[in-house]
């Protein structure tokens, strides 16, 4: 499938905020958004102003896909599966987009970017209840545990990950064992265990007009 292959940082200067796309250096002072105010573009800084209500919606889903990497199509195919469950829409559609294994390999800190995390897994390094997962988008369920392949236990990549991220701490939805690294999904997040800063809401009403 197509993905976008450009400059990552000018994604995060077009929704305004950070988006972590780029690992580490997100959380210094390099980060692009740190200096620069602007949208991309040479006219950035005279292109604010003020937004339509449909403007805000598809910022908001544009910016909920740039934070997971999902191309349009699939993103569609996941609101309407969100829909088709029961509950909330728009938190049906972030666990779905949580509980992809790119994202729980990222969030378990054995990457330290989604886009990592999905190269990872399409390179053939985890596994899923001891079988080799190769597929990013494959959607974990409670009691799935997510372990490193016997012969990517070595990756430098993947250690300086998990200690980069303790600093960030963990989620209280997955369980992470650093020495045997592995990780288990313990439950489907609730709306309050996604840090990410998103008003789903505003991608329910952009795909309901
Ligand atoms: Fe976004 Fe990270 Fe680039 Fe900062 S460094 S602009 S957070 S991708």
């Amino acid at each position: 499938m197509a993905r976008y292959k450009g400059p990552v940082c000018k994604l995060c200067r077009r929704e305004k905020t950070k988006l972590f796309l780029k690992g580490d250096r997100c959380y210094t002072d390099k980060c692009a958004l740190e200096k620069k105010e602007s949208l991309p573009g040479q006219h950035g800084v005279l292109r604010r102003r003020r937004m339509s209500e449909y403007g805000l919606q598809l910022r908001e889903k544009q910016k909920v896909r740039r934070i997971y990497g999902i191309m349009e199509r699939q993103f569609r195919n996941y609101f309407q599966k969100a829909e088709r469950k029961k509950g909330i829409t728009g938190e049906n559609l972030l666990r779905v987009l949580e509980c992809r294994l790119d994202n729980v390999v990222y969030r378990l800190g054995f990457a330290p970017s989604r886009k990592l995390a999905r190269q990872l897994v399409r390179h053939g390094h985890f596994q899923v209840n001891d079988r080799k997962v190769n597929i990013p988008s494959y959607q974990l369920k409670p009691k799935d545990v997510v372990k490193l392949r016997e012969k990517s236990r070595d990756l430098a990549l993947i250690h300086d990950s998990l200690k980069a991220s303790e600093k960030a701490g963990r989620l209280s939805w997955l369980r992470v064992d650093k020495v045997k690294l592995e990780g288990e999904v313990l439950d489907y997040p609730t709306r309050e265990q996604i840090p990410e800063p998103i008003t789903e809401k505003l991608i329910v009403e952009l795909y309901s007009k």
